[in-house]
């Protein structure tokens, strides 16, 4: 007889890709990833998940991952133990304030990186350095999201969770593709649709749910504030609102009411491009559908007039009456890109805010900070990530530490943020790769990716979730988590919480909205959504029942007008480039590409209409040459009809292509969240 060794049972871990937040099951044998597979009680993925989340971690075994720590030495990247890499680091950082004081440091921490993580960070940075340079990559995407839905119901999240969506007979996404960006909540909402929900779909291209929409608008890249106006003007014209909710729940309508006179579907028509009559029949599903429901994404923050655009678009279900626990619709819900946005800003990974965005300004909010740190919270708004960029470059920014960001891969105008680094006299960088960024780096520390590591995720629709160790890190990689401590150690600094489970305990004790969220309690319940103020409480999926967070606790509509953005085309640049996601990769691919995924999807493209390619000589499958006003890429012509003329999309997952140093230095004029969307390029067949 022989006896079996018992396999052991799944890690239960969250995916650690897009913000759906898929519960996933990892198989491990002999120490590696086996298989991933979803979980069928996944309070999100109920038994499904995508490409990305089940095939794409090949990386993890990569002879290219990093497993020690690096420091340049004669301007080459020299393999060094931990102890001297934290002895660079400490000295370069007590130099950099020695030289500057505090505010001559900054971190960019990650929304690829735990909460635990993200709040030891900004801890770190805020009662050890002593400044509130800290920013998260949500700067680069939602942060128009936190700060449009704030000021419009008071809280930096989506109104509803994603099951109540579910209930929707009417969707509204806009700015999306889901199908390929978020791939479980795509399939979730096309199931929706064609289970009798009509589905309007805004979004330039005419991909994925667009295929299947009962109206699309494929609206001119940044011209959102006039669509959502043109929208709302029907709705008003129409008696499509809810006149009690309106006297009762909402403030703002006097200001509004003149602007969106100002909006007739005829004039929007003629600055969207979008056919009146679809405006019309758009704007009549959504004011007469009994449970309307509006989901979006970075089609409508990453825009010169981003946060305009959010609140232009939550003016819609103010004034329908569908918000708020209603009964009548499901408010708007943020299409979160990476797998931790929303956790990275509440963690307080933010230069104005702290963790449950009490704002630095506030005596209020720093005095419960400073009750459970025991040091002095920096009183002045710290730097934004551009303005780091620009500090760096003119001298302000003496040290910079990245935490799992390849910013010259993914961050907009890529040689500017280059010219930065090289100006910045200490730069360091957490990663799984020596990437784009790495090569401009003085030190690089190898870190363990989201299999590799304990902590909590939030996804889109505010849900905590665990994430578990699957697999340990190669050679002598570690956590971000414990790279902070050991870096707070080498400057002689204890941030106590020495475990993830006390981190989040103590952020509870500073931060009343997660207060009842634990590692104990998700262990055991699974998810909960916040606000959850305390350990008895079940977690609010649908907020604002009976009143807003907002400070007279009314709904706010607001009224921006349309602006148009950074880039128009001309002459010099007659096409509009719109970047975005494809569904096999991920962000700059750095672990995408390094395994199966890379077969599915092997190369990046650049998408244009026939007319396009006629016109500029290029044929389907030929490199072509992308010429902006920053900088140059070359890529391979895709040539469909998906898009109008005059425009043309490509993804950024490959960084041999150098997609973002076409990309501009326009930013929302709110929040600093770079224009992604909207690129004025030309372009010429390159020599095969
Ligand atoms: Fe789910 Fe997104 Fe991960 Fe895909 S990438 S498995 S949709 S969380």
């Amino acid at each position: 007889l022989t006896s079996r060794r018992p396999e052991p049972a799944p890690v239960r871990t969250t995916c650690g890709y897009c913000g759906v937040g898929c519960a996933l099951d990892v198989v491990v044998r002999e120490g590696e990833v086996a298989a991933v597979l979803p979980a069928r009680d996944g309070p999100v993925n109920r038994g499904h998940a995508c490409v990305k989340g089940r095939f794409a971690h090949g990386y993890l075994t990569s002879s290219e991952r990093l497993t020690e720590p690096l420091v340049r030495r004669g301007g080459v990247l020299t393999r060094v133990g931990w102890d001297e890499a934290l002895g660079v680091v400490a000295s370069g950082l007590r130099a950099a304030v020695g030289q500057g004081a505090p505010d001559a440091v900054a971190a960019i921490s990650s929304a690829r990186a735990t909460n635990e993580e993200n709040y030891l960070v900004q801890k770190f940075v805020r009662t050890v350095i002593g400044t509130n340079n800290v920013d998260n990559c949500s700067r680069l995407c939602h942060a128009p999201s936190a700060a449009g839905l704030t000021a419009s119901f008071g809280r930096a999240g989506g109104t509803d969770s994603f099951d109540d969506v579910e209930q929707a007979d009417c969707l509204l996404v806009v700015g999306a593709n889901p199908v390929e960006a978020h791939p479980v909540v795509g399939a979730r909402l096309l199931q929706r649709a064609l289970d009798g929900a009509v589905l309007v779909v805004a979004d330039p291209r005419g991909v994925g749910l667009a295929r299947h929409a009962d109206v699309h608008l494929p609206n001119r890249p940044g011209t959102n504030v006039a669509l959502f106006h043109g929208l709302a003007h029907v709705l008003v014209d129409e008696g499509l609102t809810d006149p009690g909710f309106l006297r009762d729940r909402a403030a703002g309508l006097d200001e509004l009411t003149p602007l969106l006179a100002e909006y007739p579907p005829a004039r929007v028509a003629a600055i969207t491009g979008v056919p009146a009559r679809d405006i019309v029949a758009a704007a009549r599903y959504y004011g007469r559908a009994e449970h309307p429901a509006i989901v979006y994404g970075l089609g409508v923050t990453e825009h010169l007039h981003g946060t305009d655009g959010v609140r232009a678009l939550a003016n819609l279900p103010i004034l329908r009456g569908a918000v708020g626990a209603t009964g009548r619709g499901f408010g708007i819900t943020p299409l979160r890109g990476q797998n931790n946005v929303q956790g990275a800003s509440d963690m307080g990974a933010l230069p104005d805010l702290l963790p449950g965005y009490g704002h630095v300004t506030d005596p209020a909010a720093r005095a419960r900070a400073e009750a459970v740190w025991g040091r002095p919270v920096p009183t002045t708004p710290g730097l934004r990530i551009p303005a780091m960029f620009d500090a760096a470059r003119d001298g302000r920014l003496r040290a910079l530490w990245i935490i799992g960001e390849d910013v010259c891969a993914t961050d907009p105008d890529s040689t500017r943020v280059a010219e930065a680094l090289d100006a910045c006299p200490l730069v360091v960088v957490d990663e799984l790769f020596a990437g784009e960024t790495a090569r401009h780096a003085d030190v690089v520390l190898p870190v363990a990716s989201w299999l590799e590591k304990d902590g909590t995720f939030v996804n889109f629709d505010r849900r905590f979730q665990r994430v578990r160790t699957a697999v340990g890190p190669p050679g002598g990689a570690r956590t971000d988590f414990a790279v902070v401590h050991a870096v707070a150690a080498a400057m002689g600094a204890d941030l106590g919480c020495r475990t993830p489970a006390a981190a989040l305990a103590e952020c509870g004790r500073l931060a009343p909205d997660f207060a009842g969220i634990s590692h104990e309690r998700l262990d055991r319940e699974g998810a909960l959504h916040w606000p959850c103020p305390s350990p008895d409480a079940p977690g609010e999926a649908t907020l604002y029942a009976g009143t807003f967070a907002t400070s007279d606790g009314r709904a706010h509509l607001a009224a921006p007008p349309y602006l148009p953005p950074g880039e128009e085309p001309d002459a010099d640049y007659p096409l509009l480039l719109v970047t975005g996601r494809r569904w096999a990769h991920y962000n700059s691919g750095s672990m995408t590409r390094r395994g199966a995924n890379l077969g599915l999807d092997p190369q990046g493209h650049l998408d244009l209409h026939p007319e396009d390619a006629a016109r500029h000589g290029v044929r389907d499958g030929a490199p072509v040459v992308v010429d902006s006003r920053h900088g140059q890429a070359r890529l391979t012509a895709r040539v469909g009809g998906d898009l109008a003329p005059g425009q043309v999309f490509c993804a950024f997952h490959f960084p041999d292509e150098h997609v973002n140093s076409l990309t501009s230095g326009h930013a929302d004029t709110a929040t600093s969240c770079p224009e992604y969307k909207v690129t004025a390029v030309r372009l010429r067949p390159a020599q095969e």
